[in-house]
């Protein structure tokens, strides 16, 4: 994908994900890799207004090139890409129904989400949950990292997923279909539900 071309796909993402409502206010991120580094959605920009000439441009180290400074959680997007080389794209929401599961007390933390619909076993699998830190800890990017090698899509907890895709529709159909699975687990909740069997899941994996 052209720079060019990356920055519109990046504000109409943003747009159609804000109109929505699966993140709110200024939260939420999107980056694309590009060649020789990253576009990265500015710091404290609400994803219903970006404007691409803004987004922030960083070099293979992670300097601002040009654009307004990347978002605060940049270095959840830089884990991704770095522990994952096949990584084109990252999106990370504070979606509310994968939000209120991040907060549920009795979900496993190896595998938070049932395997409730196969697109979901397809486009996310295994869902770990990494524990929570503070805004601006850095010990949450070692612990995202820990996590990273083997997933592409991670919860962390009381705060929201982080999903990386081979390319941008990658991403977002993975976290779009991370949310709608958070939603029905707790719609499901107190249901008696039927999830995919083991060897359902096998199968979808193969
Ligand atoms: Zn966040």
């Amino acid at each position: 994908m052209s720079e060019a071309k990356a920055r519109e796909a990046i504000c109409g993402i943003g747009a159609s994900i804000f109109s929505r409502g699966l993140t709110a206010g200024s939260s939420g991120n999107i980056s694309v890799k590009v060649e020789n580094g990253w576009l990265m959605t500015p710091t404290n920009a609400s994803l219903g207004r970006l404007d691409p000439a803004r987004l922030s441009q960083l070099d293979d180290a992670g300097r601002l090139l040009s654009g307004d400074p990347p978002t605060k959680e940049s270095f959840l997007h830089r884990v991704m890409y770095e522990e994952r080389p096949v990584t084109g794209a990252v999106v990370h929401l504070h979606s509310t129904h994968s939000v209120a599961v991040s907060c549920l007390a009795e979900i496993d933390p190896a595998d938070v989400l049932p395997p409730i619909t196969a697109y979901y076993v397809m486009r996310v699998g295994r869902l770990p949950l990494v524990p929570y830190f503070r805004p601006g800890d850095l010990a949450l990017s070692e612990a995202v990292r820990g996590f990273a090698g083997k997933h592409h899509a991670v919860l962390l907890a009381n705060h929201g997923p982080v999903v990386g895709g081979s390319n941008l529709d990658a991403a977002v159909n993975a976290i779009e279909e991370l949310e709608e699975t958070a939603k029905l687990y707790l719609l499901l909740r107190g249901a008696q539900t039927r999830y995919l069997t083991p060897a359902q899941v096998r199968e979808l994996q193969e």
